[in-house]
């Protein structure tokens, strides 16, 4: 059955992707959009035997991709990359219909990087994976070899951005990827198959498998022919995919949640930090780094307040692909029952709401920009991830109190300090999480370590890592005297 999925111009196949072709599977589900409810069409749903295919087809074609090495794969990437961009408009009003990200957005920030991920990735394996490290008895020649067959899992809230910075590296390393996107937001990764295709990617080096998690990602996760699986999800979800992976000993890498602090110290400009604070409402705050629970000092709580509030009130909440929207949809129902229930529960345990605090008049899947306070430190708006719209703002008295506040919580993913930069600094040093903006948020180098500590994930990528991560890494030991085996030697 030619399964096919149209959205605005673009038309998306609803079939897998394995070995070069497109393959159909007995089940299929459906794909409906956040924007409006209206059900977009019927993607295949990958069976256990559509993931075996995948993960054969990427084995059988590991061997012939590895061995082209890093220069040999860049021709192919770097088209890959162009066939990214040439498809700009179809990703983006694909991944703005299922995923109710902002198309604008789409078009200039997330396709572009997308084509980037493969770019960058496949230019720095030609220098970036190979290093020798020299000591007085030997040159240790450091070679990253290519791992294997790679499972990519990805969550819905940036399907098309985090499966090209996995399989962006995964690829300039030599390996081979199954991919599984996420059941609620396919679409993107469909479209990033055609890229593939017409880049010319040999078949069986880049596979897509749709489904669910529960079927098709479990079935994935637990195939011992993998060497990797990159995944990016919730945390209940990656002790699934760490079991799994345990059972065959398949190294890891998880990118979880968070409940990151924001933090707005005494010295800091008021007016920026409110600017930023508002951001964090993008996407409808179903973003894994955004600063949610808001940690301001006890002098500057109103006029912060008063700040954010003004930026706040004037937001255009409604369609993503209209260009004056700045927050949309929340992805599905079942999501928005959650994010209700978290803001109703917090304001029966006496929470104040100093703005929004329930559903938007816009349309069935949208919420009010909400902001609580008057929470206690353990209350479980303050400790778990909502992943939607909604933070809580709590006050400070001095550092030590903000560093403490900031660090009470089991996840450690992001966070954001305003305040003069020596002192935001300071504290930054002193807060437990993977990375930390100061005076700035978002701000992502390809080159730069990502990821998170505690319940926020376990393992490092982007630059450097993510080709520790994708790679086995091999030292090649050559003497710098003479060798004479000698039993006397330690
Ligand atoms: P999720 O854990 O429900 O699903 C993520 C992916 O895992 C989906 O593709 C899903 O189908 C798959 N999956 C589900 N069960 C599986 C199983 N048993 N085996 C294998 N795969 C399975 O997460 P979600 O709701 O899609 O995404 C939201 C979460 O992702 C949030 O917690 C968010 O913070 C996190 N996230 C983290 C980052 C990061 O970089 N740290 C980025 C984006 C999102």
């Amino acid at each position: 059955m030619d399964r096919q999925v149209c959205v605005a111009e673009a038309k998306i196949s609803g079939l897998h992707y394995i070995n070069g072709v497109r393959v159909d599977s007995s089940e299929a589900f459906e794909v409906f959009s956040p924007i409006d409810g209206q059900i977009l069409g019927e993607v295949a749903l990958g069976t256990h035997a559509d993931v075996g295919a995948a993960v054969a087809a990427a084995a059988d074609a590991f061997a012939s991709w590895a061995a082209l090495g890093a220069h040999g794969r860049l021709p192919y990437l770097e088209r890959f990359a162009d066939e990214i961009l040439a498809r700009t408009d179809a990703l983006a009003a694909a991944e703005s219909a299922d995923a109710g990200v902002l198309l604008s957005r789409l078009r200039h920030g997330l396709v572009p990087r997308a084509a980037l991920n493969v770019r960058w990735f496949a230019q720095a394996a030609l220098t970036l994976q190979d290093r020798v490290i020299e000591t007085k008895q030997a040159r240790h020649l450091v070679r990253h070899d290519p791992a294997g067959v790679c499972a990519i899992i990805t969550p819905w809230n940036s399907p098309l951005m985090l499966s090209t910075w996995k399989a962006g590296p995964a690829l300039a390393a030599g390996n081979t990827v199954v991919i599984k996107p996420p059941e609620w937001a396919p679409l993107s990764c469909s479209l990033l198959a055609d890229a593939a295709h017409a880049a010319a990617l040999p078949p069986g080096v880049f596979n897509i498998v749709q489904g669910t998690g529960a079927v098709t990602g479990a079935a994935l996760v637990s195939d011992p022919r993998l060497s990797r699986i990159s995944f990016t999800g919730s945390v209940p979800t990656a002790r699934s995919v760490a079991t799994a992976a345990a059972a065959n000993l398949v190294p890891c890498s998880l990118e979880l949640g968070g409940k990151s602090p924001f933090i707005v110290l005494e010295d800091a400009d008021l007016d920026a930090a409110a600017a930023t604070g508002a951001l964090m409402y993008r996407n409808a705050t179903q973003v894994c780094l955004a600063g949610t629970r808001f940690l301001v000092h006890a002098s500057v709580r109103e006029a912060f307040i008063d700040r954010m509030r003004a930026i706040v009130d004037k937001l255009t909440i409604g369609d993503p692909r209209d260009e004056a929207t700045e927050v949309g949809p929340i992805i599905h129902p079942r999501q928005l029952e959650k994010v209700a229930g978290y803001v109703d529960r917090a304001k029966s345990a006496g929470a104040r709401v100093l703005w929004g605090g329930g559903r938007h008049a816009y349309g069935d899947l949208y919420y009010q920009p909400t902001m609580l306070t008057d929470v206690a430190p353990d209350a479980e708006i303050v400790q778990e991830e909502v992943f939607g719209p909604v933070l809580v703002l709590q006050t400070f008295a001095d550092d030590a109190e903000a560093i403490r506040l900031a660090n009470d919580t089991d996840y450690g993913l992001g966070g954001v300090c305003y305040g003069e930069e020596a002192h935001a600094t300071r504290i930054a040093e002193a807060v437990r999480t993977g990375f930390i903006w100061i005076n700035s948020f978002g701000i992502r180098d390809l080159e730069a370590p990502f990821g998170g500590r505690g319940q926020s994930g376990v393992g490092r990528e982007g630059g450097e890592w993510s080709f520790d991560f994708f790679s086995d890494v091999k030292d090649v030991v050559i003497p710098k005297q003479p060798f004479t085996a000698s039993f006397s030697h330690r």
